[in-house]
């Protein structure tokens, strides 16, 4: 239920890389004369006000008329149409990775603090290293990550309750494995149970959406 909230919560779109291309595809299909074409120009024009953070939009809209092929700032080509879709996709899904991440730019989303689980969170203090990503702890490394979750907590919401039945933190390799490649090193950080499933769910959607391997 909760997880379901989270999930929901990030992905602030429900547009996708089908849906801008139907967008575009309607108004370049209705022309620059059309309801469809101002309609669409619109519905996109607020949402990728806020991904460019453009108050003025130029970004949006010069990409917009290259992409239905109505730029009057340059000569239009199908060539030029295609690139511009692809920076809309691109920017869309920087957008929903900064999402998932809960940071845009140096900056957190206000209440996302939570989602912030693909990196170590806002109560992350020491950490011990991960030996690769698998999860066969040493009994020095459990013990080393459960004395740093009774010490200052889950590193993403603070507990110092671990939920686990065991009384274990679970040890978190950061930044997660799915993030990495192989050989990258990496550290652990004690989470909480709550913390751990809602990093599993977000994690898993972001395969979904494509945004990870
Ligand atoms: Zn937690």
């Amino acid at each position: 239920m909760l997880l379901a909230f989270y999930i929901v919560n990030i992905d602030p779109s429900g547009h996708s890389p089908a849906r801008i291309k139907e967008l575009v595809g309607e108004a370049t299909s209705g022309g620059i004369g059309s309801a469809v074409y101002w309609k669409n120009r619109s519905t996109m024009g607020a949402y990728f006000r806020e991904i460019f953070a453009d108050e003025d939009n130029n970004q949006f809209k010069y990409l917009f008329g290259l992409a239905t092929m109505t730029s009057d700032i340059e000569e239009n080509s199908a060539g030029k149409a295609d690139w511009a879709v692809q920076k809309l996709i691109q920017a869309e899904k920087d957008w929903e990775i900064s999402f998932a991440i809960g940071i845009i730019g140096d900056r957190l989303i206000p209440g996302s603090s939570k989602m912030g689980v693909l990196k170590p969170g806002p109560h992350a203090s020491k950490s011990v290293p991960a030996r690769g990503k698998g999860r066969d702890f040493t009994k020095d490394e459990r013990d080393k990550v459960n004395e740093i979750g009774n010490d200052t907590g889950c590193h993403t919401c603070g507990s110092t309750d671990p939920g686990t039945k065991s009384g274990n933190f679970i040890p978190d390799h950061q930044p997660p494995n799915a993030t990495v490649p192989n050989g990258s090193p990496q550290e652990l950080y004690p989470h909480c149970k709550s913390c751990s499933s809602q990093q599993g769910g977000i994690i898993s959607w972001m395969k979904r959406k494509g945004l990870i391997p």
